[in-house]
């Protein structure tokens, strides 16, 4: 936080004056610099004795108006001695509080010693009160500004984590839905199909009891890298769940899907991962494949494309493993 002190506003050059001298000197002094007061100091001009304000003037010579001597009079006869005196080091915001309290309209800054360092007005400090509150807020909003701009920044990290599937760095199911809402409103934009395949590792459960479930994570990272690997530039591919998978091919039908598809179930088979357990000795997977044009019929929303996959899906496991399918289920009938 800023401070200002005192000594960052005195007026150091002040012209201190004489206790013998005459109220009309005093007067002139005043007049001629536009002073709103004098300060009356010893004669080395530097210990203050006493402090006479142009108001202080009028009133003087007002209630002496009958006396024909009263502009010969000295000034040490009129002033305020022992007058208010605070330190260069006193804060600016101190300082207002007590001229605020003891009602002054002048401060004189004296040192250590009791010597003349220089005048503060009430005006003076008022102003650099204001300036100090303005940097103050201006402080102050920066700082919020940047804390603002941490919390979004935490808050897009967090959001763009929430989405990720930590063990494969793929798109989780939250993500997945997001992606395909959008998917389905575009295809019905444009009248074309999508399609959908949801892929699960064969034997998976064996694999875990075989080999661990340690080496069975390090392979749903291979296989996962495999899959984000062999996708089209187009398509997505997320983590479904466990060992399911679930891959996104906006703008495709199913001729056009089951290349693709094929391609990725062979990559796989082509890694060679080891798997004692499945009847193939290698590590494999299934998956069914389902467009949003499905017999003939487009489907009402992306979840049923999802079905039917699922149906595929089923069918492949049931054929044997290590395909890809196309549920050939009437939608309508399979929903009813
Ligand atoms: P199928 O060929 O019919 O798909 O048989 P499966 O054994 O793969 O299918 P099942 O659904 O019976 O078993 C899936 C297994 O996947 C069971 C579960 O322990 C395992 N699995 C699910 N998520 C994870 C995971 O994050 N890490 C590991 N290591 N295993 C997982
Ligand atoms: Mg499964
Ligand atoms: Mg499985």
């Amino acid at each position: 936080m800023s401070q200002f002190t005192l000594n960052d506003i005195l007026t150091s050059e002040v012209d201190c004056i004489s206790p013998e001298t005459s109220l009309k000197s005093v007067f002139k002094i005043l007049t001629d610099n536009n002073y709103s007061c004098c300060v009356i100091a010893d004669d080395d001009h530097r210990i203050p004795l006493g402090l006479l304000t142009e108001r202080d003037l009028v009133r003087i010579i007002s209630l002496n108006s009958s006396d024909p001597r009263i502009m010969e009079r000295p000034v040490a006869d009129y002033m305020l001695t022992s007058p208010p005196t605070v330190a260069q080091d006193m804060l600016v915001a101190d300082a207002i509080k007590y001229i605020e309290q003891k009602k002054l309209k002048h401060l004189l800054v004296t040192s250590a010693e009791g010597t003349m360092l220089g005048i503060v007005t009430r005006t003076n400090i008022v102003n650099a009160y204001t300036q100090l509150m303005r940097i103050h807020s201006e402080e102050l909003e920066s700082k919020i500004e940047k804390r603002t701009e941490l919390l979004e920044a935490t808050n897009r990290k967090l959001i763009t984590l929430s989405m990720i599937d930590p063990l494969t760095g793929l798109g989780n199911r939250r993500s997945m839905e997001v992606d395909i809402m959008k998917v389905h409103a575009a295809g019905i934009r444009h009248g074309r199909p999508y399609s959908i395949v949801l892929l699960d590792i064969d034997y998976f459960k064996k694999y875990n009891d075989h080999y661990g479930h340690q080496a069975g994570d390090k392979v749903l990272e291979a296989v996962s890298s495999h899959f984000a690997e062999a996708i089209r530039e187009s398509d997505a591919v997320y983590r479904y769940g466990g060992e399911e998978f679930l891959l996104v091919m906006p703008d495709t039908n199913i001729d056009e899907a089951l290349i693709p598809v094929k391609r990725i179930i062979e990559g796989l088979a082509d890694l060679n991962i080891e798997h004692t357990e499945s009847p193939l000795g290698y590590l494999t997977t299934s998956a069914g494949l389902a467009c949003s044009r499905h017999l003939g019929q487009r489907l009402a929303s992306w979840r049923q494309v999802v079905e039917r996959a699922d149906e595929g899906l089923y069918d492949a496991k049931s054929a044997g493993r290590n395909r890809v399918l196309v549920s050939q289920r009437n939608a309508l009938k399979a929903v009813n």
